[in-house]
């Protein structure tokens, strides 16, 4: 560790210590600090450091309530685990690492890593690749151990689990945890697999956060994981809530579901479970089963859009991320190593969890080879890929970028079950694409020109 990244380690602990020793008094007090260092310069967020202030300042706002349930309900430990890993090594010390190996090495340097441990499920849900790849795909602990060990090098410290379900692995998860328990690692997870003897686990490690998969109440979330499914992921939040762990939520809006699962209700019932985060994905056609029809509208996509921005950011204690709808907030398209990059079971190295066409395996490259391959330079190159920022994706939005790159690079689906063709895939996007610019593009620019999409929708009211 270099002497500044001691000098920030050191800091930052003291930092941590005085705001847990009295958050309440604390915090603004901070803040106070957090102005004088900052100035009054272009890029030092005035805007936001004035709404955090604002937020931090009143009891009854959303954020304050979020930043203080994180005093109420996470174990001490687990908390003070989570602020250091993510805050000090993820950003203070992982950023400017990751920056200086972009420097050095001309390629994008991601911020985390998605690595599917194995493509097995213990349920069989409507439309999962998870099912139609089976259960025979694996990356060994070394593997991972290895990704990890290569990934801290160049400054990443963030890993997320996806799959398959990756509580099938949980005893390797945990000893992950354990070797690496200078990392945050965060799984998107179906949840039937926590149980008393995991969950104490990760209150020993402290470093491992579920992401529970929920399509909405029980009859949406039954309906396409199986019967019992709700009633088990309830089970498991009750016992993450009594080791006071934390978790989020992940669901995915359909045409069919948008309505159920951006309700207020159903916010309001997260809040009510305890979940810290709830990350929306829409819903990508993804895989020759895929079904187009299930993609939302554009009046569906910019209701969508409106709720979460304009309604439950400001009201709702929960932090809640738009994935395909959040692109200005970091400059479009995050895959290709830019922000992140998915590994697959077999060792495949996708740009995107949703784009499964590669050039290289982990097997076979290094992480760092990986990302200097022809289709990781081919998404450093082109990024961002539309600089309307409502229109991020090379497949979603921009379908003919996709099939540019691949056609260029010459990568390979990773699909091992049902291998897609780029055009058979994008095809599925092109309508798609056309249809949302039209709303896309008024979105963007009002966003712009007015005093925040707030101020348009209070103006159509
Ligand atoms: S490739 Fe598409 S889905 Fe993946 S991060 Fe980029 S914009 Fe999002």
């Amino acid at each position: 560790m270099s002497v500044m990244d001691s000098v920030k380690k050191v800091g930052f602990r003291k930092v941590y210590e005085y705001l847990d020793k009295d958050p309440d008094a604390n915090i603004p007090k901070l803040m106070d600090w957090v102005d004088k260092f900052a100035g009054d310069g272009p890029n030092s967020f005035p805007a936001q450091r004035a709404a955090f202030r604002r937020a931090i300042e009143d009891p009854d706002n959303n954020w304050y309530r979020l930043i203080r349930s994180m005093w109420t309900d996470i174990d001490d430990e687990v908390r003070r685990t989570f602020f250091e890993n993510f805050m000090l090594n993820g950003n203070l010390i992982g950023w400017p690492k990751q920056q200086e190996n972009r420097e050095r090495y001309g390629c994008n340097i991601p911020w985390a890593i998605l690595l599917d441990p194995t493509s097995a499920c213990n349920l069989h849900c409507t439309g999962c690749w998870a099912a139609e790849y089976g259960n025979k795909l694996n990356l060994t602990f070394d593997e991972i151990d290895s990704i990890i060990t290569q990934g801290k090098e160049l400054g990443v410290y963030i890993y997320i689990y996806t799959g398959g379900e990756p509580l099938v692995r949980k005893d390797d998860l945990i000893a992950l945890c354990n070797k690496h328990s200078d990392c945050q690692f965060l799984a998107f997870t179906n949840a039937t697999l926590i149980d008393e003897a995991f969950a104490d686990e990760m209150l020993r490690v402290k470093n491992f956060v579920p992401a529970i998969s929920v399509e909405g109440f029980e009859e949406a979330t039954d309906g396409r994981r199986g019967d019992g499914v709700f009633q088990k992921v309830r089970h498991a939040i009750q016992i993450l809530k009594e080791r006071k762990l934390p978790f989020g939520v992940s669901c995915c809006y359909t045409r069919a579901n948008m309505e159920s699962i951006s309700s207020e209700e159903f916010v309001d019932g997260l809040v009510e479970w305890g979940a810290k985060f709830a990350w929306y994905f829409h819903y990508m056609p993804v895989g020759n089963d895929a079904v187009p029809e299930l993609l939302p509208t554009p009046e569906q996509r910019e209701e969508f859009y409106r709720r979460v921005r304009d309604r439950y950011r400001h009201t709702k204690p929960i932090f809640l991320l738009d994935f395909q709808n959040d692109g200005e907030y970091v400059g479009g398209c995050i895959a290709g190593g830019r922000r992140y990059l998915h590994i697959n079971a077999n060792g495949d190295v996708d740009p995107c969890v949703f784009i499964h066409y590669s050039d290289s395996n982990i097997r076979e490259k290094s992480l760092l080879d990986c990302l200097r391959s022809p289709m990781f330079m081919a998404y450093h190159d082109g990024q961002p890929f539309n600089e309307n920022m409502l229109c991020p994706c090379p497949m979603l939005e921009n379908p003919e970028k996709l099939r540019e790159m691949v056609a260029r690079t010459g990568a390979h689906s990773t699909d091992p079950e049902s291998p897609e063709s780029a055009e058979h895939l994008c095809a599925k996007c092109d309508a798609y694409a056309e249809n949302w610019k039209p709303t896309a593009d008024r979105l963007w620019a009002c966003s712009h020109a007015c005093a925040g999409v707030g101020a348009d929708t209070a103006a159509r009211q």
